[in-house]
């Protein structure tokens, strides 16, 4: 009963997201899955902004999972620095292509339980390469997305995976890419983490914590 009355905000949510925000595609820049992938990795704890100003000429020099996987480390590390964490990203990219190589024949693959195989990529990256680049349906847990639907309350969670299968219980399959990305653009505009913008919020009537107000 509780999941159904949750389905039911859920289609209302989605609805009245998808009006306000009618391009509500991922923020990150790319043209292959591979792009996609370099870029995830390198947007823990960085802007989208800032990854999209280095992905513009690091696409440009590195084109291949090889090109990463040749190329000195530190030389690596110094393209991609301004991300932060830059060490620790650079040996996940150098080890992720190395594997798509030994073990994918230089390609991205297409299912979650391949792609957490590799260095550097957990659930929520794997879900952003399915649901953007391959049309797969993924949900994407990022921090907006725990923020915002704890808020609202579709789940009482605080881990990831557990929101995960929380949201994947309540939201049409079709809808997971879309909905992870209207959660994501809606955190960043209005359910802002520090003071949410609850009186222009579009979706407050289905909010557990926007009606508290
Ligand atoms: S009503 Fe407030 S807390 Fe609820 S989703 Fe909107 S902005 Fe966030």
């Amino acid at each position: 009963m509780k999941n159904q009355s949750n389905r039911n905000r859920v289609i209302n949510i989605i609805k009245a997201l998808s009006k306000e925000i009618p391009d509500s595609i991922i923020a990150l820049k790319f043209s292959t899955p591979f792009e996609l992938l370099i870029a995830t990795i390198l947007s823990a704890q960085c802007t989208d902004v800032r990854v999209n100003e280095v992905t513009k000429g690091l696409f440009k020099k590195y084109r291949s999972p090889k090109d990463y996987a040749e190329v000195e480390l530190k030389e690596l590390e110094e393209d991609i620095r301004s991300t932060g964490f830059y060490r620790n990203k650079a040996k996940s990219i150098q080890g992720c292509c190395q594997e798509l190589m030994n073990r994918f024949g230089g390609k991205v693959p297409k299912t979650l339980e391949a792609l957490v195989t590799l260095p550097g990529v957990g659930r929520k990256t794997a879900n952003v390469i399915l649901g953007n680049a391959f049309g797969i349906p993924g949900i994407v847990v990022d921090t907006h997305v725990l923020r915002v639907s704890r808020r609202i309350g579709l789940t009482k969670n605080n881990d990831p995976v557990k929101i995960e299968f929380d949201l994947m219980e309540i939201v049409p399959k079709e809808e997971w890419t879309d909905f992870s990305n209207l959660l994501v653009w809606h955190g960043r505009r209005t359910c802002v983490a520090r003071k949410p913008l609850c009186d222009q919020c579009v979706i407050r009537r289905w909010c557990e914590d926007g009606s508290k107000i």
